[in-house]
């Protein structure tokens, strides 16, 4: 494990952040909108224990796109730089992409979600992870 805070930021370094406390679970998401916003086959994230976040720097550069059904996703007004989704309902549901993070966030990604719309561009990694064609379900 590393070593606690994990530390992070966005693209410019705008936005820095720490979790406090081990991820929890670690997936890849293929569907459309992890796509369009990170302009990649498929984007990797961690669900984090909540109230595990502090941000350090940069609060007044984050800006949200809620869509009307689903998370919102938080990036970096300034870079672009995607931090991390929440839950509308519950914004202590959050998970955080793995690329903002500065090191080894210690987890690793362990099943592929939303397949159904993966990018025909690139095949999925035959890696043996489970995939779902939709969300994963909550007893996976
Ligand atoms: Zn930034
Ligand atoms: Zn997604």
């Amino acid at each position: 494990m590393p070593e606690l805070p994990l530390t992070g930021a966005c693209l410019c370094g705008g936005v820095r952040f720490e979790v406090s406390e081990p991820l929890v679970s670690a997936g890849y998401c293929h569907c459309t909108r992890c796509q369009r916003r990170s302009g990649t086959a498929a984007s990797a994230s961690a669900r984090i224990a909540p109230g595990s976040l502090r941000v350090l720097a940069g609060e007044e550069l984050i800006r949200s796109f809620d869509p009307p059904d689903g998370f919102s996703k938080l990036f970096c007004s300034d870079c672009g730089g995607h931090l991390w989704s929440q839950s509308p309902n519950d914004p202590e549901i959050k998970s955080i992409r793995l690329g903002a993070f500065d090191g080894d966030p210690g987890i690793r990604p362990s099943y592929r979600a939303f397949v159904a719309y993966a990018a025909p561009w690139e095949p999925i990694p035959d890696d043996g992870l489970p995939r779902y064609a939709e969300r994963r379900p909550p007893d996976a």
